[in-house]
C-alpha cells in the first residue's frame, strides 16, 4: 500500500505511466502468489479501451419559448456556474435544437406500477427531470427510505437513451441529489471516460445538469414553478409535461481514445465441476493521477482511496492461493481501472467478463478502508439482499463482529462503488468495510475520524500514507471477506438476489435460478 500510494506512482491515473506501474506491480504480486493469468490471451491483464471526453468551456445552452421568433430573446445559461454536461455521442462537435419535456423522475418501474412516461413519445426531445425517486417509507415501494437504482442519475440517462431522447437535463437540488452543486460541477467539468460506443449505438447528445436557480428560471419561462413540478413528480398519475420551450445546445468537446486495463489473477477450484465457476474479489487500483495542486502538492496519491483495497486484494490472493486444500469453486482476483471515472473498469469487466456472469457466485469488493485499528463492527451494505446473507452472518458471528446497518440509506452509497457494476449484470455483490466502533478508542472516535478523512483528505493530494496508521482493522476485514468467499465457493448452489430485488431479473437472465 505504501508503494502504490508513493509519489513515484504519480497518483495512478488511468492510461498514465503511474497507472501502468501500479497494474504491472499488482500483476507481479499475483504471479508471485501463484495465481494463474485471468485476463486476455493468457495474460494478467484485461485491456479496457475507453473514450475520454472533455467538454470545452465554450459549451452553450440556451432556451427559447416556442412561438416566439427564432431570433427572439433566448435565455442563455452559463457553463459551470449554471450548467454542465457532456456529449455522450463521443464526437467532437454536436449542436442540436429540441423541445423540452418534463418527465418527473424519468422512471419506468413495473414492479412498483410506476411509469413516468406513460404513452408519451419522447424521441428527439430533451427530457428535463429530477434525480432521486418517489419518496417512500414503505420498504416494498422504491426501497423505502433507501435509494434504489431508479433514483440514480445514471439510470435516468440510460432510460432516456432507451426512449430515444436527444438529451437529458437534470435540475439539481441539494436534497434530491444528496450533494451540492460544487460536487456536480467539479465532477462534470473534467474529462469523462466512457466505454466506446458500438457502431450505431444510441447515446445522448447532452447529458447535463442545471443549477436549481437556472432550472427555476427555465421552468418559469414555461409558466411553471420548481415546487409545483417536484410535487407533480411524486404522483403515480404523473404524465410528461411538454414545456413549450426549445433548447439550443452546442457541445464542443475534446475526444481521445485511451487504453487502460484491469488486472486479473485466478486460483483454480478443487471440484471438477464447480471449478468453472468463480468467486470474485475486487478493488479499484486507479486514482486521480496528477491534477490541480492543493498546498503545492499535485499528486493525488490515493492511499486510503484505494491503495487500502489493493493491499487487501493482494493479501487475499496470497492467502487463497496458499491453501493446501482449495475451495471447490475458483477465485478471480480483480484490480479494476477507472473507478474514479464512473466505475468504467468494473463496468467493462461486467459487460465483457472473462468468466460468464452466470458462472460467477459473488463479487466481494474493497474500497477506501480507513487504517485506524480494529472495530467491533462491519458494514456489508447490500449483502442482506442476496441469498449469501446467512454465510455473511455466520462469518460475522465467527469473528465476533456486529453487522452495522447502513446509517444513511437515502444517500444511496450502495450505488457508488465498483460492486454495483457486478450487481447490474445480476452477480450478488457488495463491499466490505469496517464500522465505526473502534476497539480501545473513545466513543465517537470512528465517526469523527471518518468525518475528518472526508473533509480533509478525501479526493485530495493529502490522501497520503501515514507511518502512524494501524492496519489491524484492515487485516480483520480481509479475513472476514476471506471466510465469506470460502463458504460461498464451497456451497452447492450459486447465490442469487432475494425475491423482489431489482437485480433478480438480471441474475435469472444470466441463467441462475
Ligand atoms: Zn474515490
Amino acid at each position: 500500500m505504501k508503494f502504490l500510494s508513493s509519489d513515484l506512482l504519480e497518483g495512478r491515473g488511468p492510461a498514465t505511466r503511474g497507472g501502468d506501474l501500479a497494474t504491472e506491480y499488482i500483476a507481479t504480486q499475483f504471479a508471485l502468489a501463484g495465481l494463474k493469468p485471468g485476463g486476455d490471451n493468457g495474460s494478467y491483464f484485461q485491456s479496457v479501451p475507453l473514450i475520454g471526453i472533455t467538454t470545452e468551456a465554450s459549451a452553450r445552452l440556451a432556451a427559447t419559448k416556442e412561438g416566439t421568433a427564432n431570433d427572439g430573446v433566448a435565455t442563455e445559461f452559463k457553463w459551470a456556474d449554471e450548467f454542465v454536461g457532456v456529449n455522450e455521442r463521443q464526437t467532437t462537435e454536436d449542436q442540436f435544437e429540441a423541445e423540452v419535456v418534463f418527465v418527473g423522475h424519468g422512471i419506468v418501474a413495473p414492479e412498483y406500477q410506476w411509469n413516468d412516461f406513460k404513452d408519451a413519445d419522447v424521441r428527439g426531445k430533451v427530457l428535463m427531470l429530477f434525480t432521486n425517486e418517489p419518496a417512500s417509507s414503505d420498504p416494498k415501494f422504491f426501497g423505502g427510505r433507501a435509494l434504489t437504482n431508479y433514483g440514480r442519475w445514471t439510470y435516468k440517462n440510460e432510460q432516456a437513451t432507451r426512449k430515444g431522447a436527444v438529451g437529458v437535463i437534470i435540475i439539481h437540488t441539494t436534497p434530491t441529489a444528496g450533494y451540492g452543486w460544487e460536487v456536480v460541477r467539479n465532477a462534470w467539468s473534467r474529462e469523462q471516460l466512457f466505454v466506446k460506443l458500438p457502431p450505431g449505438g444510441q447515446a445522448l447528445a447532452l447529458a447535463g445538469w442545471l443549477t436549481q436557480q437556472a432550472g427555476e428560471k427555465l421552468l418559469s419561462m414555461a409558466g411553471h414553478h420548481l415546487d409545483e413540478m417536484l410535487k407533480a413528480a411524486e404522483s403515480r398519475d404523473f404524465r410528461p409535461i411538454p414545456l413549450g420551450i426549445r433548447i439550443r445546445a452546442s457541445m464542443p468537446s475534446r475526444v481521445r481514445a485511451i487504453e487502460t486495463r484491469n488486472v486479473a489473477g485466478l486460483v483454480t477450484g478443487s471440484d471438477a465441476k464447480l471449478k468453472s465457476e468463480v468467486v470474485i474479489y475486487s478493488a479499484h487500483w486507479d486514482h486521480f493521477g496528477i491534477g490541480t495542486p492543493v498546498n503545492g502538492d499535485a499528486i493525488y496519491n490515493g492511499a486510503v482511496d484505494n491503495a487500502t483495497g489493493c493491499g487487501i486484494l493482494m493479501e487475499l490472493a496470497h492467502g487463497w492461493s496458499a491453501q493446501t486444500k482449495k475451495p471447490r469453486r475458483s477465485a478471480l482476483f480483480l484490480a479494476v481501472a477507472a473507478e474514479e471515472s464512473q466505475r468504467r473498469g468494473s463496468e467493462y469487466y461486467a459487460t465483457h467478463p472473462e468468466i460468464p456472469t452466470g458462472k460467477t457466485a459473488v463479487a466481494i469488493n474493497y474500497d477506501r478502508l480507513v487504517p485506524f485499528g480494529r472495530t467491533r463492527d462491519v458494514v456489508v451494505n447490500g449483502a442482506e439482499r442476496t441469498t449469501a446473507w446467512p454465510v455473511v452472518e455466520a462469518a460475522a458471528k465467527r469473528m465476533s463482529l456486529t453487522i452495522k446497518p447502513d446509517p444513511r440509506p437515502e444517500q444511496g452509497r450502495y450505488y457508488r462503488t465498483d460492486h454495483i457494476s457486478f450487481a447490474r449484470v445480476g452477480i450478488p455483490a457488495f463491499s466490505v468495510e469496517e464500522g465505526d466502533d473502534f476497539i480501545g478508542k473513545p466513543k465517537g472516535f470512528g465517526a469523527k475520524a471518518f468525518e475528518e478523512d472526508n473533509n480533509l483528505h478525501y479526493h485530495r493530494p493529502s490522501d497520503e500514507f501515514q507511518e502512524s496508521w494501524d492496519f489491524s482493522g484492515l487485516a480483520e476485514m480481509a479475513r472476514f471477506g476471506f471466510l465469506i468467499g470460502i463458504d460461498v465457493a464451497n456451497q452447492d448452489r450459486l447465490p442469487t438476489w432475494r425475491a423482489g430485488d431489482e437485480f433478480l431479473a438480471a441474475r435469472e437472465k444470466s441463467g441462475v435460478r
